[in-house]
């Protein structure tokens, strides 16, 4: 049977019969399944299937319409859900490096390979920017699908010809966008698939649907590296969030056939919530699971930082090729100091070209033997290199930036101006501008002529941004000793000075930026995303003496890091920056990933908060709990704002505690959670012993009238709530008139809202009749209740106040 006849379902209706060369897509999917089978991660210790480990990741629609949180499956990423431009056929997932983008996509391949999912796909073509990078030829679509994925031994045109004539039976996949040497344009069209162009170029015509209209696109990329003029083309935006908690302990049982190992592992990261948060990046979670007789070994020196993760797996494979087993401290550096040198040096010329990828003659040049080639930080790449000659990258591109940063910190040949630079490069890549500054301190770059490109691209700013974290890190107070014995201490001293007035500097340019207030209104800053990146390298520094000095200079009431990809891994850092402000600030973190190891993470600097703002950021109860434990003594807490995570009833318990003994708070705002009337009858008896609450909202919730009756009976005679909002929470006319008693009684209610519920004409009586007895009160709204429009035109005429 040379033909397959496939039976397509459109989603819609039966429209027919297609055929297509059955050896193709025999052959593209055992190529598809054969590179996509294996973890590349494992590649220099064993062989691990992606079967057995791959683990569910956070996916997430990106700021989603609703502002509610949904989470997605993997198959979702290219289904219908969260479409915003029917028209755009690309879907972009976006995640920091390590996120597990890559693993993503690598799963969706297997998957179709497996005919297991994306059936209604019949041919996937998967791609790799670092793979294009390489390829250098003008090609035409054609070209580019048969030479860059699966070559057919016959019948080129006919199977062409289905593709032309079936885009929505197609999948493309582009891993690594953000790797690609050239930054997104649309201004240069080919529409003709048989004329020839760059590669990047054609990538970008199918991104914009110029080619191949119809075919599906999957492209990943780290966020930051895709700007508007892409976004525009966009079918839809998912992030990628990593491991959710229950992900990080599945991938640990996985990773360990043994569950007492396992087991023991977990047990460590619940004592150490730094590494547990540093384990929601998948990759920190592999190295963690693949270095675990370190982990296990290491009691109080249990791993920190992210410089702590990567040294341990840096010792880890030593010490697995090491000739003098167990050689104590940094001994096993000493030992194998040429091969980090030797490697350094690749990655550092690589980080400061884009590129990933190199040839023998790469590593030859760098020195790089076949021994060190076995310890196992590089690995052949699976791309399909012009001429298929050997061609190898590092296990992931972080571990390519920690080697760079080895390379600055230990070797004697850099420049003395690599760390400032290094540093400085932030600030213009934040302006967006380019610089090769950085390139021309390194040695023998210039000599790398091969892949020297005039400008910094998209590629090289993040991965600049992870080699300084690195460069913080070595040079802390607690590894700084080691390197003593491998390179000059004095420049090791000087390194260090040179990354403290870097961070320093850094963030006062962040302080001066803040816009003076508004007469009348808090001093705000609204931090820019280098900022969190600054606050990362002071906390991989581990000298509080750092961070008092840098907080000392910061003079703000608020603080708002929305939208800045927050996570556990973010909120240690922030604490340990924070905690030394010298005034209580708002802190506002919402519309970030914080989830309860986040909130466990912040817990040391919230006595300097007076405000702390988390919406929409996956907490629980739990992380409520141990929250509110913390907040309930600290003298400066007065508001906070929930809106929109997933608290149910037993987070009352613990925020009605929280009421009743904190008489300064003032602003709860537990909006869009699952607070049903149980949650808001004990929500109530902290209501009744607090005197101190002026806004509290519940929008959104589902008290239903027996919430808002217990509610309204804790507040009745309250004498200092001035807003109350109980929009959207099924209240009908019980309740109104239960709430009724507030408006007639209250001396301080200001506004009350109960949009979206079902109350009638009757209910609203109970309203007009009370708002008789209070002249001060100003609105009470009711749009959207179940009122006819005559009768809204009644009661409206009757009492203004009254608001539809
Ligand atoms: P990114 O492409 O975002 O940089 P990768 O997909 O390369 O991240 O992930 C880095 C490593 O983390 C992988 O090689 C693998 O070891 C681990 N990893 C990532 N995602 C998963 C997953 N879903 N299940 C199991 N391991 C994963």
């Amino acid at each position: 049977c040379e033909t397959l006849i496939f039976k397509v379902n459109d989603g819609l209706n039966w429209f027919g019969l297609v055929t297509l060369p059955y050896i193709y897509l025999k052959k593209l999917s055992s190529s598809v399944s054969a590179q996509s089978c294996f973890l590349s991660t494992y590649g220099g210790t064993s062989h691990v299937s992606l079967d057995d480990v791959f683990t569910e990741v956070q996916l997430e629609l990106h700021h989603s319409s609703s502002g509610v949180h949904q989470p997605l499956d993997l198959e979702d990423v290219v289904g219908s859900v969260g479409t915003v431009n029917k028209d755009a056929d690309t879907v972009l997932v976006s995640g920091e490096a390590g996120s597990g983008k890559s693993t993503l996509l690598q799963r969706l391949h297997l998957l179709w390979a497996q005919r297991a999912a994306l059936r209604d796909f019949v041919l996937l073509f998967p791609f790799s920017c670092r793979g294009l990078n390489l390829e250098h030829r003008e090609l035409c679509v054609q070209e580019l699908l048969f030479q860059h994925c699966c070559w057919p031994d016959r019948e080129q045109e006919e199977i062409f010809q289905f593709i032309l004539d079936h885009p929505h039976l197609i999948l493309f996949t582009f891993d690594g966008l953000d790797e690609l040497k050239e930054g997104f344009v649309d201004e240069l069209r080919v529409c003709c698939p048989t004329q020839r162009a760059p590669v990047h170029v054609l990538l970008f015509n199918l991104i914009q649907g110029t080619q191949l209209k119809g075919v599906m696109k999957v492209v990943t990329s780290r966020p930051g590296a895709v700007g508007p003029g892409l976004k525009k083309h966009l079918r839809k935006e998912v992030l990628l969030k990593g491991f959710s908690p229950s992900g990080i302990d599945c991938f640990v049982r996985k990773h360990h056939s043994d569950s007492a190992v396992a087991a023991k592992v977990l047990e460590s990261l619940q004592a150490n919530t730094a590494l547990l948060g540093l384990c929601h990046s998948p990759v920190l979670c592999w190295i963690v699971s693949q270095c675990h007789k370190e982990l296990l070994s290491c009691g109080e020196g249990s791993p920190q930082t992210v410089t702590d993760v990567y040294l341990m797996i840096l010792q880890h494979f030593f010490q697995h090729h090491s000739t003098s087993k167990g050689t104590t401290g940094a001994g096993w550096l000493q030992e194998h100091l040429r091969t980090v040198l030797h490697l350094g040096q690749l990655a550092s010329e690589g980080i400061t070209s884009s590129c990933c990828v190199f040839s023998g003659a790469d590593l030859e040049t760098c020195g790089i033997t076949e021994k060190d080639v076995c310890m196992g930080f590089l690995v052949q790449s699976k791309d399909v290199s012009p001429g298929n000659s050997k061609r190898y990258e590092f296990l992931h591109v972080t571990m390519q930036c920690f080697f760079a940063a080895l390379y600055i910190v230990l070797s004697g040949d850099t420049d003395c101006s690599t760390v400032p630079k290094l540093f400085e490069l932030q600030d213009v890549t934040e302006t967006g501008l380019s610089s090769t500054c950085l390139r021309a301190c390194l040695p023998s770059a210039d000599q790398q002529g091969g892949h020297l490109e005039e400008h910094t691209t998209a590629a090289e700013a993040p991965n600049l941004q992870i080699t300084a974290t690195f460069v913080s890190g070595l040079l802390s107070q607690r590894h700084k000793r080691s390197w003593q014995r491998c390179c000059s201490k004095a420049a090791v001293e000087r390194k260090v000075r040179q990354v403290t007035r870097c961070l320093s500097k850094g963030m006062q340019k962040h302080f001066r930026s803040i816009p003076r207030p508004v007469p009348g209104e808090k001093k705000s800053m609204h931090a820019m995303p280098g900022f969190v990146w600054l606050i990362k390298c002071i906390y991989e520094m581990q000298e509080s003496r750092i961070a008092k000095d840098a907080m000392s200079k910061l003079e703000v009431d608020h603080l708002k890091l929305t939208y800045c990809n927050i996570g556990p891994m973010e909120c240690t850092a922030l604490a340990y920056v924070l905690q030394h402000i010298k005034s209580p600030v708002g802190l506002q973190l919402d519309n970030n990933s914080v989830g309860d190891v986040g909130v466990e993470q912040l817990l040391p600097c919230v006595h300097v908060c007076n405000s702390l703002y988390l919406r929409n950021n996956n907490i629980t109860d739990e992380g409520i709990r141990r929250l509110t434990a913390k907040v309930v003594h600290c003298d400066n807490f007065q508001k906070i704002a929930l809106f929109n995570n997933r608290l149910t009833d037993a987070s009352t318990l613990h925020i009605s505690h929280l009421l009743k003994a904190k008489q300064s708070f003032l602003s709860l705002r537990l909006g869009n959670n699952n607070i049903t009337a149980e949650g808001a009858k004990r929500l109530a008896e902290g209501l009744r012993r607090n005197h101190s609450l002026k806004f509290l909202g519940l929008w959104g919730n589902k008290i239903g009238d027996a919430g808002a009756e217990a509610i309204a009976g804790a507040l009745e005679n309250s004498k200092s709530l001035v807003w109350l909002s109980l929009v959207g929470n099924g209240v009908g006319n019980a309740g109104a008139r239960a709430l009724s008693g507030i408006v007639r009684n209250s001396l301080s209610l200001e506004e009350l809202w109960l949009t979206q519920n079902c109350i009638t004409r009757a209910g609203v009586e109970y309203l007009i009749q009370a708002l008789k007895h209070n002249t001060h009160m100003k609105s009470v709204w009711l749009k959207n209740n179940d009122l006819s429009s005559e009768e809204v035109e009644e009661v409206k005429l009757i009492e203004p106040r009254l608001i539809f």
